[in-house]
């Protein structure tokens, strides 16, 4: 049975800005005859499976946390300076095919969140469920959520982090952490490592030097985990910003 290209069902004002192929109505149907599957039935037009695709992106984007960071890009960082050369071919390559875990491990100021925040923008264009969150805001959550005598067992914030298909920690450190709050990230990175599911971590000497056992044990086992580290980078903001 040959099937002819489908035609706009519902005849609305065809204004200026509408599509042109369903007048704005958003469903088309079939040109087919009587008995056809179809007949009658209203398929959904390219421009409203548009409009679904862009509310995903809106969707994705709030969720990641990102909005600061968006400027952020892989294009956008400046690879010229000295000893951010492997992060940068590293960070690129885990871009495009996230897979495993990848730490960043520098002094602060070298470029470490521009890379993790550009890995997180790149697959966020992917439409990935991509989750960006500093420690420091990822601890202050847990707290205000998880107190320790607090019965709340579900946090829908905690399972996001869990369960996004990448999962970027940004400047790791522990040492402030109380016993709960170590569980808690334990959880987080244990939940992650059984699944093997894509994570970022960036972290400065301090931050490695306060890791949880669990946590340090997960970080270095090489079969999942790829780490590289900053080799003796001057101040890489003043080099973004030569104006500053
Ligand atoms: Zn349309």
């Amino acid at each position: 049975m040959k099937i002819m290209q489908p035609e706009a069902v519902h005849i609305a004002p065809h204004k200026k800005g509408t599509c042109e192929r369903c007048k704005g109505a958003g469903y088309l149907r079939m040109n087919v005859p009587f008995g056809h599957p179809l007949f009658g039935k209203p398929i959904r037009c390219q421009c409203k499976e548009a409009e679904r695709i862009a509310r995903r992106r809106q969707q994705l984007s709030s969720l990641s946390d990102l909005d600061a960071l968006s400027d952020k890009r892989l294009e956008s960082y400046n690879f010229r300076i000295p000893g951010t050369q492997d992060a940068f071919r590293a960070a690129c390559a885990f871009a495009r095919h996230p897979q495993g875990w990848i730490v960043l491990i520098g002094s602060s100021g070298n470029g470490k969140t521009h890379l993790a925040a550009a890995i997180a923008n790149y697959c966020l264009e992917q439409d990935r469920v991509v989750f960006f969150t500093t420690a420091a805001d990822l601890l202050d959550h847990l707290r205000s959520t998880f107190a320790p005598t607090s019965t709340v067992h579900y946090d829908q914030r905690f399972m996001q982090m869990r369960e996004a298909e990448l999962l970027v920690l940004d400047d790791l450190v522990m040492e402030s952490c109380t016993s709960w709050a170590r569980e808690k990230l334990y959880q987080l990175f244990n939940s992650r490592y059984t699944a093997r599911l894509p994570t970022v971590v960036t972290m400065n000497q301090r931050g490695q030097e306060s890791l949880e056992e669990g946590i340090r044990s997960r970080l270095s086992d090489q079969s999942l985990v790829k780490t590289v580290v900053f080799e003796r980078v001057g101040d890489y903001r003043l080099s973004e910003h030569p104006e500053a």
